[in-house]
């Protein structure tokens, strides 16, 4: 079933960050969908059962219309807004009240406000990150912080948690640096090695608990923690349901009307212009494969946990060209004996 849509609004942006995934575009690449558009995609995701929708971009809150899209949106469905929060103020998170979006998700790169304005390219965006989560804590909006894990931040794990605990933020997510846009002209300053990526996941372990905060890591890996994981093995899902969401349970609409497998897929499976999503759901040749994981290549194909995780499609996608490929940031099957895993 579909369960999640990401609609990207425009992919206008106020920022030039250094891991973008649409890079620097000229004016005449922007794309902008209509609100009519956005409303009769949105229906045809919600009749396919989708309940949990992204409003993203670009920067979302650069369209004219976004306030009329959330409140449509979400009188049917689970409302996220995806910004770099620039310009959030008191007056736009008292807009965003109104329209009773159920969570904003805002980009912070690192604790430290250089480091962060230069991820972003801007000399303001630190201080207007905590501005904006002040204003919607005020206006008792529930925030989250989405940090790419690059060099720049990956050892700054702690601190992240602590000004997030500081500034009231409900959750955590922990995002995988995907080589795309300027993310990919950058992937190799950016990128960490797979050590420095397997000792970041083991300090979260480590203190996760000391933080009263929620904290998603995925797509890294679904299970932080190896008793959930054994729990799990008890009894497997028998089909593909959670983890990697492309295809799987989920869909996206690029700001040109391209239906994509995710944002981080840059692979358009028809347009909304031409196409109904209902048919793309059910009849992809694509998506067809990649609900199955045993089609997954390598270690993903054999893995017991395939059906729960599933890898991150867009990692091979983009560093290989192959959506089915093994996911080779996977730190769990690399600490799995040959016991542990049946070939
Ligand atoms: S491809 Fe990666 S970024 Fe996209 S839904 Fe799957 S895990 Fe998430
Ligand atoms: S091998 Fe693939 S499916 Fe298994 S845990 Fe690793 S990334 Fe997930």
């Amino acid at each position: 079933m579909l369960k999640q849509f990401q609609i990207d609004v425009t992919n206008r942006c106020n920022m030039n960050c250094i891991h973008c995934r649409n890079g620097k575009l000229a004016s005449s690449e922007i794309t902008e969908l209509t609100y009519e558009e956005c409303i009769r995609i949105f229906h045809e995701a919600h009749e396919l059962g989708c309940e949990s929708i992204n409003i993203g971009g670009g920067e979302p809150l650069l369209h004219k219309d976004v306030y009329k899209i959330i409140n449509y949106v979400s009188k049917y469905c689970y409302t996220s807004l995806l910004t770099n929060g620039y310009i959030i103020d008191d007056e736009i998170a008292h807009k965003l009240k109104k329209t009773k979006v159920d969570m904003v998700q805002i980009s912070l790169d690192s604790s430290t406000p250089e480091k962060h304005n230069k991820i972003r390219n801007s000399k303001n965006a630190y201080l207007n990150v905590r501005r904006a989560v002040e204003a919607l804590t005020n206006c008792e909006i529930s925030t989250c912080f989405m940090v790419t894990v690059s060099n720049y931040n990956i050892d700054e794990l702690e601190e992240i948690l602590k000004f997030a605990t500081e500034l009231k933020v409900t959750l955590v997510n922990f995002r995988r640096l995907i080589p795309q846009g300027s993310g990919n002209l950058n992937f190799g300053n950016l990128n960490p090695s797979f050590d420095k990526i397997s000792k970041f996941l083991e300090k979260v372990k480590s203190l996760e608990t000391q933080f009263n905060i929620g904290i998603c890591l995925f797509p890294f890996f679904s299970f932080k923690n190896k008793n959930i994981a054994d729990e799990y093995l008890k009894s497997p899902l028998e089909v593909a349901e959670g983890g990697c969401s492309a295809g799987v349970t989920g869909l996206s609409v690029s700001s040109n009307g391209n239906i994509q497998l995710c944002p981080h897929i840059p692979i358009s499976l028809g347009n909304i212009k031409n196409d109904v999503l209902y048919k793309i759901w059910f009849e992809n040749y694509t998506i067809l494969k990649l609900r199955n994981r045993k089609n997954l290549k390598g270690k993903c194909g054999i893995c017991k946990f395939n059906n729960v995780c599933g890898g991150c499609r867009a990692y091979p996608h983009q560093l290989h060209d192959d959506l089915l490929m093994e996911d080779s940031l996977c730190t769990e099957f690399r600490a799995s004996t040959p016991n542990e895993v049946e070939v």
